[in-house]
């Protein structure tokens, strides 16, 4: 097995070059390298050929390249499908907004979670990616897009607390100040629900934004849509997110994806804040993308502000959640199933 060189932290390289016989100060010019984002050993200009040919012989540096790119022609929006090494794809898209740009990156191909409103949830899972895979999409689309890219959101494909080693050693690499150097305030942590990591995250104290997928205010609606609730049921998962905000003094903010007659009820409105009281947080309340199959619609527009004036009424604060990239299907996970259809991958 080779080594993901790019997954390394700078004293672990350091550690793998010394021991296998080179000088210290090569590390320090091949993690120079690496952080400048190539993508072969080849292109290591100071490097002699013999630790070239050793590192070609012992490890590998993790690419994500552009299989297909879209461009939104009302927001331009860009989203990838960046084809890994072996073969498998993961979605990625990037946003500009006024302060900048701004990336939800994927965390695995697929999901295990089977929400049923989720495209990426429908096409069933296959496997983790390592951090530097993680990396790798940041850097592929600031090469391509020539920008840089200041803030990262963690939801695109995948559940990030289903890999939590990688997303925990990817989070360190990319706030890293020899690394990309996004600081943790301009990161963003979306997980459906997996209550022992998130007490377990905690313990870090990153100061990144732990977003919560919440997306019904009872046991009875969640399960309904989201099977991880019949594991960790709603007050399980709430008790976790006043412990995070007790350790970490970092804001929640819920997710709340609005579907037309399941969950978009004023009695639901009344629920949540029922259910939320006293937790600072905020919440985000998205329109449902229509997912192919899964036939569920976008709660009509009196809905979404009847639903947000009770929340605001019972002193919760909550926004609709603009969808940019509408006509490039910029909600994760709808590409690659488009794609892996169309041409049987
Ligand atoms: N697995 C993590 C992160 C990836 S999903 C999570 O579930 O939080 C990123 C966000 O997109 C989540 O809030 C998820 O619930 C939401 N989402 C998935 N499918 C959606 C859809 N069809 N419409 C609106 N939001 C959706
Ligand atoms: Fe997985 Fe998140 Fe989609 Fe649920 S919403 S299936 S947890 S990616």
């Amino acid at each position: 097995m080779k080594t993901d060189i790019k997954s390394l932290y700078y004293p672990e390289l350091e550690s793998f070059i010394v021991d296998s016989g080179f000088p210290k100060f090569r590390a320090k010019q091949i993690y120079g390298w690496l952080n400048k984002g190539v993508c072969e050993f080849e292109q290591m200009r100071n490097i002699p050929k013999n630790l070239i040919d050793f590192l070609n012989s012992s490890c590998y540096i993790s690419v994500a390249n552009i299989e297909k790119k879209l461009v939104s022609r009302y927001d331009k929006t860009v989203k990838y499908l960046f084809r890994l090494f072996d073969g498998e794809f993961v979605e990625t898209v990037v946003m500009s907004y006024r302060h900048g740009y701004s990336i939800c990156v994927s965390t695995q191909v697929g999901c295990k979670m089977g929400c049923t409103f989720c495209a990426t949830g429908k096409s069933g899972f296959s496997r983790s990616l390592n951090s530097s895979e993680i990396l790798a999409q940041i850097e592929s689309a600031q090469k391509d897009l020539n920008v840089r890219i200041s803030n990262i959101v963690l939801m695109g494909m995948g559940e990030p607390l289903d890999n939590f080693d990688n997303v925990i050693r990817f989070l360190k690499l990319v706030s890293s100040e020899d690394g990309l150097n996004i600081g943790m305030r301009h990161i963003t942590l979306s997980t459906c629900g997996v209550v022992p990591k998130i007490y377990e995250l905690a313990k870090y104290n990153f100061a990144l934004t732990l977003s919560v997928s919440l997306h019904a205010p009872d046991n009875e609606t969640r399960s309904k849509t989201m099977p991880i609730n019949n594991v960790y049921p709603i007050e399980q998962l709430i008790t976790a997110c006043r412990d995070y905000f007790d350790t970490t003094g970092r804001r929640i903010s819920f997710e709340y994806a609005m579907i037309d007659g399941v969950n978009d009820t004023d009695e639901c409105a009344e629920k949540l804040s029922k259910l939320l009281k006293g937790l600072n947080c905020h919440v985000n309340l998205i329109p449902v993308n229509s997912v192919k199959g899964t036939g569920y619609k976008k709660s009509r527009l009196d809905r979404q502000r009847d639903f947000i004036n009770i929340l605001n009424k019972n002193s919760i604060t909550a926004t609709v959640r603009r969808t940019l990239g509408s006509d490039i299907d910029a909600s994760c996970g709808q590409l690659k199933r488009n794609y892996t259809e169309k041409t049987g991958g």
